[in-house]
């Protein structure tokens, strides 16, 4: 799905920087952190214009974060493979790779009562397929 299409189908405005910035990650092929993203698109657009569209992307669920730990935060797209609430994120020990598993999903354990569930992340590390195929 293009960039302009995601944003209609979220009755979004098109603007440049919320398109550069789904086509950012859409061509990394990977989920990104947000610095790679502002390192590689235009750097026309200022820091607000740049906050403002990534929330926006964010609060619309057309992105979404994967927290590895404190000091790795990537993004990923949720919009171009069918992709559930839970699924499960990779993250691979050697190359640092980070993506999401769609066909992976968190089997989710029965609360105690009165508890109630926001969000549940489960991120699996180990080696992605490039680095366990090599000698
Ligand atoms: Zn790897
Ligand atoms: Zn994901």
């Amino acid at each position: 799905m293009k960039a302009e299409d995601i944003l209609h189908k979220h009755n979004l405005v098109r603007t440049s920087c919320r398109q550069s910035i789904i086509d950012t990650i859409v061509n990394s092929g990977f989920a990104i952190s947000e610095e790679e993203i502002k390192q590689r698109i235009d750097s026309t657009y200022d820091r607000t214009t740049f906050y403002r569209s990534f929330k926006t992307l964010i609060e619309n669920g057309i992105i979404h974060k994967i927290v590895v730990d404190n000091q790795l935060v990537k993004y990923a797209l949720s919009e171009n493979k069918p992709i559930s609430k839970n699924h499960v994120h990779f993250y691979c020990n050697q190359c640092g790779i980070v993506e999401c598993l769609p066909g992976a999903e968190i089997k989710l354990p029965q609360l105690p009562n009165g508890y109630q569930q926001v969000e549940a992340e489960l991120i699996i590390k180990g080696l992605c397929i490039k680095c366990n195929n090599q000698d």
